[in-house]
């Protein structure tokens, strides 16, 4: 397929996300069944969640909690009263024939998320946010008959879920990654799912049309599902933006319908012709009371809301001083900027400590397999001390840290044991400079004979001979001043 970037600039992209979250109660939402993942098949079940006749849902008010914590946090209006409707369709996986749903009274509306820091970069429109439930999973796979047979496991029906739809307010891939994740730190800082979207906690859903840019209808639009990764998800709508204006461009119009992403083909493909909402004859359901949620529960649940990620990190921002890229790192996850946020009370250091935690730290936990943090926020403080008294130097600190995550030792103990110091000493460290610079009368030649980059060299030579211990930039200005000659 090929779309010339000439041809792609005459067309703008509309996209809306509709993002499925399972929630992280212990129990169902209509039943007292366990959510937990992956226990033995079909364990996790009862009645209720078997749709068996005559069983009657209970409405986990956990569930409605935790919805209106990200409804508030998504700037919506929670709906004094709300109802459940059935929305009916034949699945395999839906016991019932039908998906206890939210629809024409959804739990709250009318939100926004904003894809910058607190208050700035575009505003997206959350249309609406609502419970539903989940349905059982079908396994095609796995089993000696997998060939003739599919398997059904219900311990997933009934797990609660809220649905997130956005207003068609994204224009590019790109645009739409940084709004799944944007939602999924907040869900994550609210405790209320964990976002894992291998084991579908996290699903994702878009909705795609494109039009000549400038103009203000809305052109068809593709819902394209199978999104489950966030690679997934930019390269799917950058080829289904492709596609549209491939076949608008060859005189063609786009068919209202359901498309898959197929990650090995690396293409979507048709699935069915797009279902009308009147295709699943929603009614109320009848065997639960409307949800009504008064004044004082909003407040309770607002109350107890934390400090959201994007306000978060306007304050590391400004309290801090420290790069935009670096608050919106640690921000990621609440764990991580709470870290950051220790270590820099105690070693009165916050942008070494954003330094350091983002990259050094971060590249020997992967190195050794290790679950974050490796080291207490004390011991990391301590080690930052050292570095910032130049006791010890750079290079020697990365060393340490790497010993302090496989041991579990302290930066002291470490220093103390391997008697790491660093020297900063000028007339120690010139006695090893002249002896470099006399052991090597050629590469002396090549630097006064203006090849000054042979400095390098020489800084690594005495490194070298000093067990890394020597202060860098001391070296640096030793050496200059021998080699002058
Ligand atoms: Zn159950």
């Amino acid at each position: 397929m090929g779309v010339s970037p000439d041809v792609r600039a005459q067309y703008e992209a509309v996209i809306g996300l509709e993002v499925h979250v399972q929630l992280l109660t212990k129990s169902k939402i209509f039943c007292s069944c366990s959510t937990r993942f992956g226990d033995p098949p079909n364990q996790n079940t009862c009645p209720v969640c078997l749709g068996l006749p005559g069983a009657l849902p209970v409405l986990n008010r956990e569930a409605v909690t935790m919805a209106m914590k990200a409804a508030l946090a998504l700037n919506c209006a929670i709906n004094p009263r709300s109802r459940f409707a059935r929305k009916n369709y034949f699945y395999p996986d839906l016991p019932k024939g039908y998906q206890i749903s939210q629809y024409d009274e959804p739990l709250a509306e009318s939100g926004w998320i904003g894809l910058g820091t607190d208050g700035t970069g575009k505003r997206v429109g959350i249309t609406r946010v609502h419970l539903e439930e989940d349905a059982g999973k079908s396994l095609h796979e796995g089993f000696p008959d997998s060939d003739s047979k599919s398997y059904i496991d219900l311990n997933r029906s009934g797990v609660p879920l809220i649905e997130i739809v956005s207003e068609p307010d994204l224009s590019t891939p790109e645009e739409a990654h940084t709004y799944l994740t944007r939602l999924r730190t907040l869900m994550l800082y609210l405790e209320i799912s964990d976002c894992n979207m291998e084991e579908g906690s996290l699903r994702c859903d878009a909705n795609v049309s494109v039009r000549r840019r400038g103009a203000t209808g809305l052109g068809t639009k593709t819902e394209v599902k199978n999104l489950n990764s966030f690679r997934f998800l930019q390269k799917a709508l950058a080829y289904e933006i492709d596609r549209q204006i491939e076949v608008i461009e060859g005189g063609g119009e786009i068919t209202q319908e359901t498309r898959l992403w197929d990650s090995r083909e690396q293409r979507t493909y048709g699935m069915r012709s797009k279902e009308f909402a009147h295709d699943y004859r929603y009614f109320p359901e009848p065997d639960l009371l409307p949800l009504v949620i008064s004044e004082a529960w909003k407040d309770e649940v607002r109350r107890c809301l934390p400090e959201l990620p994007q306000a978060r990190e306007s304050r590391f921002i400004t309290q801090y001083a420290i790069p935009n890229q670096d608050a919106y790192l640690l921000c990621q996850s609440r764990a991580v900027a709470d870290y950051f946020e220790e270590v820099a009370r105690l070693s009165g250091e916050p942008k070494l400590t954003a330094n350091w935690i983002l990259n050094d730290l971060a590249f020997l936990l992967q190195e050794n397999a290790k679950p974050f943090p490796g080291v207490s926020a004390s011991n990391l403080a301590a080690l930052l001390a050292l570095l910032q008294k130049r006791e010890i130097s750079g290079p020697m600190a990365k060393e340490i840290l790497a010993e302090m995550i496989r041991t579990e030792k302290s930066a002291a103990e470490i220093v103390a044991a391997k008697g790491l110091r660093q020297i900063n000493d000028a007339e120690q460290i010139a006695a090893t400079v002249r002896e470099v610079v006399a052991a090597n009368p050629k590469q002396v030649e090549q630097y006064r004979s203006g090849k000054t980059a042979t400095l390098g060299w020489f800084v690594g030579q005495v490194m070298k001979a000093t067990r890394g211990q020597a202060n860098p930039q001391l070296v640096q200005e030793v050496l200059k001043r021998e080699l002058a000659g």
